[in-house]
């Protein structure tokens, strides 16, 4: 990470013209609470819970993942902390005794919230820790692979239940809770308005968005060469959803990689992005970049870019903006 970058690590986040904008952090584990706390992160926007449940051979408990979701809120109070729910499946893995069986097309298959409304006891669990952890701080819950109404409606129905059981037994949980729906299905995208009133943010995963929009593996190294964001196709994409969620007063915020690429990541902002979540060591980077150009001029970019009509031109604007702004 280059030292400019992290001189201006703790200043504003804010644009030239004074708009205040939040990076903020995507992470697969816990890493160190201290490191996280000195990240200058507006937050946890991403929270990839797969890895409490690969590490070992039997699902963590209940009271397992309260401490751990517990423990991260806390550290990050009062800024919030995204938590995802179980995305198992894909390229995460599954220890083949949990999803039970080997899939052929495992991307297209069994996983994320197909897998954990078809177990929904797995899944109550999940949510029961993440709401009684949302009494130490705010938290946002975010569902991963919605592709329908039908799979938001019967997440949010558990996610009641959790509540409601808490309630029964006692428990305390939060006030702040939001619930929110990742976008990387192209059928969720182009449903957002939809979904829109089912949640209360959504998240862009522009790294499966793109597998899927373009059907091109975002793990073979055979076609790489097309899973391209430059294309219009992509970017139309994402000019949908943000405008659809402003429609609909839904912040929409970016998780996936593109929002850590620093020639896109003011193209995301000026199509509408909320907030930007990347990983630690692209953060500094991305903030240093957001106070070097104005909301304005992204905007304006963004009307450039999608009167584009190949990769190439878009790629030619977006390192002309960026060369200008750093
Ligand atoms: C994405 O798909 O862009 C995303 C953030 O989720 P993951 O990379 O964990 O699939
Ligand atoms: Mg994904």
């Amino acid at each position: 990470i280059e030292e400019r970058f992290l001189e201006e690590l703790n200043e504003p986040c804010v644009t030239l013209d004074s708009v205040e904008l939040k990076v903020m952090l995507n992470i697969e584990g816990v890493e160190g609470h201290d490191r996280m706390q000195k990240s200058g992160a507006g937050g946890i926007g991403l929270f990839r819970t797969e890895n409490l449940f690969l590490s070992s051979s039997t699902f963590p408990s209940e009271d397992e993942q309260f401490e751990v979701y517990k423990g991260l809120v806390q550290c990050m109070s009062p800024n919030p902390v995204t938590i995802r729910t179980l995305d198992l499946g894909g390229d995460k893995n599954p220890h083949r005794s949990l999803t039970g069986y080997q899939e052929a097309n495992p991307f297209m298959g069994f996983r994320g919230i197909r897998f954990c409304l078809e177990h929904s006891d797995l899944f109550k669990d999940q949510l029961r820790a993440i709401l009684r952890a949302s009494q130490f701080g705010a938290v946002k819950i975010l569902y991963p692979m919605i592709s329908s109404l039908v799979e938001l409606k019967r997440a949010n129905a558990l996610l009641e239940e959790a509540r409601k059981e808490l309630e029964a037994e006692n428990v305390p949980i939060g006030s702040d809770i939001q619930k929110g729906a990742m976008i990387e299905v192209p059928s969720a995208a182009v449903i957002t308005d939809l979904l829109a009133d089912h949640c209360d943010f959504f998240s862009i995963g522009t790294n499966d968005l793109m597998q899927y929009l373009l059907a091109v593996d975002r793990i073979n190294d055979r076609i790489a060469y097309l899973y391209e964001p430059n294309q219009p196709s992509v970017i139309r994409t994402l000019n949908f959803i943000f405008k659809q969620g402003k429609m609909r007063n839904v912040p929409v915020s970016v998780c996936g990689e593109l929002a850590a690429d620093p020639l896109f990541a003011p193209l995301l902002i000026g199509l509408g992005a909320s907030d930007l979540s990347v990983s630690l060591g692209s953060l500094a980077q991305i903030k240093y970049l957001i106070r070097r150009f104005s909301l304005h001029e992204t905007k304006l970019l963004a009307i450039r870019c999608l009167r584009c009509e190949d990769p190439e031109a878009i790629k030619k604007e977006l390192e002309a903006f960026y060369e200008k702004a750093m």
